[in-house]
């Protein structure tokens, strides 16, 4: 026997239609890439994300096509996104910080057919357009005043594409398991690869990251999303923030500490969320300028690894709660968060901060295990650890075009590519990426431990660990180290420092100083690279 429920197929678009209906007056404030800041608000951003479907349904784009976006977190950008969907198209973020080739190997790869460009990224753009033959429209979000005269591709403004259009559409209806975004991974290794997200995946995903144990969030809250929409739909905050009707504050092209600080201060924002060199970008400005938080409640960490240090200032300087959390673009994105079960409720110190440097629990929906190479389930005892597999609603079953089939097994298992270990209470903690992981003497030895006790020494400002190879124990960890301005601390400091807190065979090797750690364009470290540079390296004792 059915239920005998309606059917009301879990689509975007209803999204923005929520929050226009209940939540219309709240405000979505942009630092526009044209300087001024500029508001807008749920009721607004629907009439124009319904301009965009016209203008594009105008335009002949249709369903399934892929429209790509180029840009920085702005109003512009969250409203195409819904107009995008609303015909059933997928929009397709990029990630500028790419190199003009990989964007156009993607771009290829997608077959994208437009796309939507902040200014800045022009540029971009006529370097590699003539390289994509699928692409017949540049769209630039910005108005006409703004657009570039002289530039030698076709631009159109987008003020003036929609400005012909009056918001009077009905939203296209179709499955739920429709495909509605598209982002590729960074790819530190091989091609890129794409994730497709559907309706139904995004709304689910949602629905769950407004829960209190995960992001928490209602219409009271003041949101300001520095992570981009182009890394993992901004941690899905574009589709959570209007769900729940909270106010959005974008960041746009801006995200040194003072431009951070000016809107967290001047929108009274209460939750935010990037990755950890946006934060040490704001410590920075804070601890110069003498400046406090009054207004931020808690901050969302996660992309890598959230130092203890930096957990430590945030709570202990400037009254912030820090939240963990880890996912991947394959899981739209959110994994584990690391809000506190009743059992751990009461932890203070340096027993919480423990606990906050593992990445949290699984929300509903996701289901995860660790295993050893051969698949055998590992215990949940906080300490064995393994590689980390994942199911659930909204994790990828695929990749665009059948690319990485081996990292999904027949029971929808996939295998993140992290290495971690889970305690009894399901908190798990990522202890490095698979290919990252020292393997010395038979033993794996955690980088990313030894990074977070290394950056916790008050003269480093960051730290990476690699393998290099050692006659005897296959591979010992070299410490790579950026020290802070005007400090110079010795190797025998650092490694002083970190005796005792680790076990004695986990200890470097030794320590090199550089002046730069090289990052994706996601904001990790970038340890291939870094493998190159030391390639020719051999620790002085041989
Ligand atoms: P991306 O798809 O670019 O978000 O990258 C996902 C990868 O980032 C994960 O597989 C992890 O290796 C890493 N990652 C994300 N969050 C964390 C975290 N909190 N701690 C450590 N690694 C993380």
């Amino acid at each position: 026997m059915l239920g005998l429920m309606q059917d009301w197929p879990l689509l975007c678009h209803k999204i923005i239609d929520y929050a226009a209906t209940q939540h219309g007056e709240r405000e979505i404030v942009t630092r526009s890439i044209e300087g001024p800041i500029v508001r807008t608000n749920y009721a607004q951003i629907r009439v124009r994300a319904k301009k965009v479907s016209q203008a594009l349904d105008a335009d002949g784009f249709k369903m399934g096509d892929r429209i790509a976006t180029l840009g920085w977190n702005t109003a512009r950008h969250m409203e195409s996104w819904y107009g995008i969907m609303g015909i059933g198209a997928i929009y397709h973020t990029l990630n500028p910080r790419l190199f003009p080739e990989q964007l156009a190997w993607i771009m290829n790869h997608a077959e994208d057919k437009a796309i939507l460009t902040d200014l800045s990224f022009v540029p971009i753009l006529e370097a590699i357009a003539d390289k994509v033959p699928s692409l017949q429209k540049i769209i630039v979000l910005t108005d006409e005043a703004h657009l570039p005269k002289d530039s030698k591709l076709q631009l159109e403004a987008y003020e003036t594409w929609i400005g012909g259009h009056d918001g009077d559409f009905e939203w296209m209806q179709f499955d739920e398991n429709t495909a509605c975004g598209m982002c590729y991974t960074s790819g530190t290794t091989g091609d890129p690869k794409g994730v497709v997200y559907s309706h139904r995946s995004n709304v689910l995903h949602a629905l769950i990251s407004c829960q209190p144990d995960a992001l928490g969030i209602g219409s009271n809250e003041v949101i300001m999303p520095v992570v981009p929409m182009f890394h993992a739909n901004a941690w899905g905050i574009a589709h959570t923030a209007p769900m729940v009707g909270a106010k959005v504050v974008n960041p746009g092209a801006l995200m040194d500490g003072a431009s951070i600080y000016e809107l967290l201060d001047s929108e009274k924002v209460s939750l935010t969320a990037a990755v950890p060199t946006v934060w040490l970008m704001l410590l920075a400005y804070l601890e110069e300028s003498g400046k406090k938080l009054p207004h931020l409640k808690r901050v969302v960490i996660g992309g890598s690894a959230c130092p203890r240090a930096m957990m430590e200032k945030f709570q202990n300087d400037y009254d912030v709660d820090v939240i963990h959390a880890w996912g991947m673009t394959e899981m739209s994105p959110i994994g584990t968060i690391g809000c506190l079960k009743p059992q751990y409720q009461g932890l203070t110190g340096a027993e919480k901060l423990d606990l906050q440097e593992k990445q949290g629990y699984a929300p509903f929906g996701v289901e995860m295990k660790v295993t050893d190479d051969e698949n055998v389930e590992l215990p949940w005892d906080g300490k064995t650890f393994g590689r980390l597999k994942v199911r659930g609603l909204a994790i990828a079953n695929a990749y665009y075009g059948g690319a990485g089939e081996d990292q999904f097994d027949s029971e929808s298992w996939f295998d993140t590519g992290d290495v971690a270990h889970i305690n009894e209470l399901g908190y798990m903690q990522i202890t490095d990426r698979a290919k990252d992981v020292i393997k010395s003497g038979g033993e794996w030895i955690s980088t990313i431990d030894l990074e977070n006790l290394a950056v916790g020494h008050p003269d480093i400002q960051e730290a990476a660990v690699i393998g290099i190879t050692h006659p005897r124990w296959d591979e010992r960890p070299l410490l790579i180290c950026i020290a802070k301005e005007g400090r110079q601390p010795s190797e025998s400091d650092v490694l002083e420092f970190m005796e005792g807190k680790v076990a004695k065979w986990w200890m470097p090797n030794a320590v090199a100083f550089v002046d730069e750690i090289p990052h994706t364009a996601t904001g990790k470290i970038q340890k291939i690279e870094l493998r190159k540079q030391f390639s020719e390296y051999s620790f002085p004792d041989g």
